[in-house]
């Protein structure tokens, strides 16, 4: 004969089981084995009576005087009070003196816990955007303060530091790729008469002015940079020399065109230009562009002057080529 809880055999949503008048476990589907398993291993002959936290187990077995039929219906918590219980909704009932259990486990207990799930998933995922936006800031300022180390605060071109890591890459670059670079070198006229004559704030108002003038005159891929006092050097990839000679003649002209203020006078500049030879390294590139210049201040200021590439026999190496105003 079929058990009365064979029908919820398998059932974990649904506790059916049979007691004795005792308490003691006849048959259980496996929703009560589970609520046993709270109190105690072995299920069937277990005492069950220690299960019935609300309604008691005592209160239960007096309620309808030990006759068959309902004993009650409604709401029970059912489980180990010192350990965990659960709130389930169902029917006690007597069959021949036997105790019959029929009840499901509450959904608002899954519902509350989905509910947890839910805006314990949703604190997640805010905390991981967050999290992902501080980290973007943290790397926004990391290049911030990256590009300050790299940049001269009063003309806001590059410093030394930039030239130093610049200088080698692109010399490299243009070897692996066989493109051409190009470097001039450029150094204010008579700045310290500027100092002397209008007092150093207006030496630094000149200063800015020709970072504003360098920049205009370059283009992004360029490298200027501020290399010391009122020397400035910019590199020219992929520039053959003609082109950064017109560059660097554009840069001189539009300096002197340029009225900085408490100045009366065109302030100039005179620059070196110079294109990477065959093997030549960074700091022998600079050292022919800085000839260069030399040239263009003996000449008397004011020019551009290029120094042919080292591979050129030495007789006509320097200042092959000048651009006068
Ligand atoms: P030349 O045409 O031969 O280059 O003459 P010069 O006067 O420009 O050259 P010199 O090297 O004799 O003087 C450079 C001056 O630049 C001296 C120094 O006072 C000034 N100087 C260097 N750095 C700064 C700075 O940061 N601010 C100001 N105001 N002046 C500076
Ligand atoms: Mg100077
Ligand atoms: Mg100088």
């Amino acid at each position: 004969m079929p058990s009365y809880s064979s029908d919820f055999q398998h059932l974990l949503a649904v506790a059916a089981a049979t007691l004795a008048p005792d308490g003691r476990v006849i048959e259980a589907n496996a929703g009560f084995q589970r609520l046993l398993e709270l109190c105690a291993p072995e299920v069937i002959g277990a005492r069950a009576t220690a299960l019935f936290a609300q309604p008691s187990f005592a209160t239960l077995a007096q309620l309808n005087g030990g006759d068959d039929g309902d004993i009650y219906s409604g709401p029970l918590t059912l489980g180990d009070p010192m350990k965990r219980t659960q709130s389930l909704r169902g029917r006690v009932w007597r069959v021949n003196g036997e105790i019959r259990l029929l009840a499901e486990y509450d959904v608002d207990d899954l519902d509350r816990l989905n509910q947890t799930v839910l805006e314990l998933n949703s604190d997640y995922a805010s905390t991981q955007r967050e999290l992902a936006q501080a980290n973007l800031r943290l790397r926004q300022r990391e290049a911030e303060i990256l590009a300050l180390s790299l940049t001269d605060p009063l003309t806001g071109v590059g410093n030394r530091r930039r030239l130093d890591e610049a200088l080698p890459a692109e010399v490299k670059r243009a070897e692996r790729t066989g493109s051409k670079l190009c470097a001039f070198v450029a150094d204010l006229d008579h700045f310290k008469r500027v100092n002397d004559v209008y007092g150093h704030e207006a030496g630094d108002a000149v200063l800015a002015a020709f970072g504003d003038c360098l920049r205009r005159h370059t283009r992004a891929s360029d490298v200027a940079v501020r290399s010391g006092g009122e020397e400035f050097i910019v590199l020219m990839p992929h520039t053959e020399l003609d082109d950064a000679i017109l560059v660097a003649d554009r840069f001189r002209a539009s300096l002197a065109a340029t009225r900085i203020d408490p100045i009366t006078h065109p302030v100039t500049v005179s620059v070196g230009v110079a294109e990477l030879g065959p093997r030549e390294q960074g700091p022998a590139l600079i050292r022919r562009a800085d000839q260069a210049l030399y040239q263009a201040k003996a000449q008397g200021r004011n020019k551009v002057i290029a120094h042919f590439s080292p591979a050129v026999p030495a007789s006509s190496a320097t200042a092959a080529r000048s651009t006068t105003p």
